[in-house]
């Protein structure tokens, strides 16, 4: 047991002053490739890890929900199940809740769909940095799907769980999100990547057997200010795109990811810079993502490393959504010996980089890195190892 796993245990115990009937823990995660292309009908790699979210809970008979989290002082909240059964599922509702709108959202949503619970008293704490792109806010919210379903025996599989998770994050957090971060914390699964096609949900795992790998959680420490404007500007930029070259292709193609690298060649004069770039970007970034699954599937970590490496330059170069933290840190991870790749994940601007590195190197690649992200960007970032691991749902 580790020190999230007291520190859980002793704030529900100082709260609640009684011993927890369940205790959780639900993963955060890391998308491995496949960035930016969520929207564009591709296919995204993400992986579920063994830093995320710890909880202690039990049921209340007096219909009361008291949460508290451990991670920083004021964030104790008390409320009611009939309260929340009776708030509308919207942000301006939750607002006055702060973080427990993520808690209490799911809770709603999963009144919304008729499941019967009542009062209960959580305790949280996260091993993962928050806001940082890692999904603590998916993790918060699977980790009270899983504590739910536990101590109201709720007939809950993960795919709902995801499902109605990014509907709270949305309707009641007021955080418009994708579904990937959701079904990776609550399906991941220990050893295995899920490639997930996030415009049908179809799914599958893939091994991701990392053995004498470790991963390496690169956190720039950088807000990611940008990230929503450019966010909005690349998406439009993906839409212009695919309505000028998908017509010209026969059978005609709604979405980039669904053009391959050679008719994209065939018909990109049709378009002008930057929407060249980021079509380019998405169009191959998606046959990168093909190729990592079956370069893992052939146990080929060294060809993995490559294709992330090449991912990174392509959001960098194409995309152009790195910045010089991010760039800094991957170049300073890629410098090190016994690292096979690197790259930006997430939404980029700031916010976290991974690299794949040997574990008996790893010791010293952190230090090394952390030394020159500090001389060259002037303040610390922070960097973990993590390993894959299991969600709730997916035991
Ligand atoms: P990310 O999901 O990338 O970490 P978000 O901004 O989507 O970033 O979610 C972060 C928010 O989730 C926090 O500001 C907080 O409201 C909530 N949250 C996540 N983990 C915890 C925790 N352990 N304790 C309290 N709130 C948390
Ligand atoms: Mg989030």
């Amino acid at each position: 047991m580790n020190e999230f796993y007291e520190k859980v245990k002793d704030c529900y115990n100082d709260y609640f002053d009684r011993t927890e009937e369940v205790f959780i823990f639900a993963p955060g995660r890391v998308n491995l490739i496949g960035e930016h292309i969520d929207y564009n009908g591709g296919k995204v790699l993400p992986c579920s890890l063994s830093v995320g979210t710890y909880g202690a809970a039990s049921k209340r008979k007096d219909g009361r929900i008291l949460l508290v989290s451990a991670d920083f002082s004021g964030s104790y909240i008390e409320t009611e199940a009939d309260v929340i059964e009776e708030l509308k599922d919207e942000p301006e509702s939750f607002e006055a809740f702060g973080w427990a709108a993520y808690p209490l959202g799911v809770f709603k949503k999963l009144l919304m769909r008729g499941f019967k619970l009542g009062g209960f008293e959580m305790a949280v704490s996260g091993s993962l940095p928050r806001g940082s792109g890692l999904s603590s806010s998916a993790s918060l919210e699977i980790l009270t799907c899983a504590v739910l379903k536990k101590l109201f025996r709720l007939e809950l599989d993960g795919v709902t769980a995801s499902v109605l998770s990014v509907e709270a994050e949305r309707d009641c957090a007021g955080v418009n999100c994708g579904i990937m971060d959701q079904f990776i914390c609550a399906m991941g699964k220990k050893d295995k990547a899920i490639l997930l096609d996030t415009s049908t949900l179809e799914y599958e795992y893939t091994p991701f057997i990392l053995k004498d790998y470790t991963l390496l959680i690169m956190n720039t420490k950088k807000p990611r200010r940008l990230a929503d404007s450019k966010y909005n500007e690349r998406r439009a930029e993906c839409e212009k795109a695919v309505s000028v070259i998908g017509k010209k292709l026969v059978p005609e193609r709604k979405n980039l990811c669904d053009i391959t690298p050679e008719e994209f060649d065939r018909v990109k004069e049709l378009l002008k810079e930057p929407v060249i770039k980021r079509a380019r970007h998405a169009v191959y970034e998606n046959g990168r993502t093909l190729d990592a699954v079956r370069a893992l599937q052939n146990g080929d970590i060294a060809l993995f490393g490559k294709l992330i490496d090449a991912s990174h330059d392509s959001l960098r170069d194409d995309y152009e959504v790195t910045g010089i933290e991010l760039d800094t840190i991957v170049e300073a991870a890629r410098a090190q010996k016994g690292v096979l790749g690197a790259r930006m994940t997430g939404a980029g601007f700031g916010g976290c980089a991974i690299a794949l590195v040997e574990k008996e190197s790893a010791e010293e690649a952190k230090k090394n890195i952390e030394r020159i992200y500090k001389e060259k960007i002037g303040y610390d970032c922070e960097i973990m190892k993590a390993e894959t691991f299991d969600s709730p749902f997916a035991v």
